[in-house]
């Protein structure tokens, strides 16, 4: 625990909140240090060894409830609620719990933005065959994206002869659209399917990236 750390605007070290263990009850069964995820405990020769007694969480008292041989005591809990009254502690508690509200809200916020992002379609992958040539695939390709914020990228087209694809031999091409504006391009989607089946081409595969 960090020397000046407070609990709630009271020092730490003033409250005398930990556990002690009774080394003639203490069987060694482990659960106490297992259980607690403070590092308050160390095991030494088989037995609970209370190390860093100000790192236990005031008010907590699981190592107590899990201990098999009630070797693990606090003080009364009385202790707890005097300290609250002497020190009018609400006004900080409060302070507290807005600022933890504040940080939960913004984390859910930043949640839902980046689900939202998540959930946008920016860039697919297409992949078509048949015969391009002729059907100046390509330049229909610029005329749909024109003036619009998508791309056409990657574009690959694969063919056995350039004269043979003037001829329709069949051929392959595979290219990606994208947005220019890192927005959604899912309406544009439907075109670029409409452009493919007007043009007599095999739609061989369609992936979001
Ligand atoms: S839980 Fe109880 S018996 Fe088990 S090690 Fe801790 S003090 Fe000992
Ligand atoms: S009361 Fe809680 S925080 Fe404190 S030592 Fe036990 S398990 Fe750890």
């Amino acid at each position: 625990m960090a020397k000046d750390e407070l609990w709630h605007g009271i020092p730490r070290k003033d409250i005398p909140w930990f556990p002690t263990v009774d080394a003639d009850a203490c069987i060694g069964c482990t659960l106490c240090f297992l259980s607690c995820g403070r590092g308050v405990y160390e095991m030494q020769d088989n037995k609970s060894v209370v190390l860093n007694p100000y790192n236990c969480m005031v008010g907590c008292g699981t190592c107590g409830t899990v201990c098999p041989t009630q070797a693990i005591t606090f003080p009364e809990r009385d202790l707890i609620w005097k300290l609250e009254r002497e020190h009018k502690i609400f006004g900080t508690v409060r302070k507290e719990s807005t600022e933890k509200k504040a940080k939960l809200d913004a984390a859910k916020a930043r949640a839902a933005a980046e689900d939202a992002v998540a959930k946008l379609t920016t860039r697919t992958r297409f992949e078509v065959a048949g015969g391009f040539g002729e059907k100046r695939f390509l330049v229909q390709m610029e005329e749909l994206a024109k003036d619009r914020p998508f791309d056409f990228v990657n574009v690959n087209l694969n063919t056995p002869t350039v004269k043979g694809a003037m001829e329709n031999t069949p051929s392959f091409m595979s290219f990606e659209v994208t947005s220019t504006e890192q927005a959604d391009i899912q309406e544009f989607l439907p075109e670029v399917r409409d452009l493919i089946r007007r043009n007599g081409l095999v739609l061989a595969s369609e992936n979001k990236l």
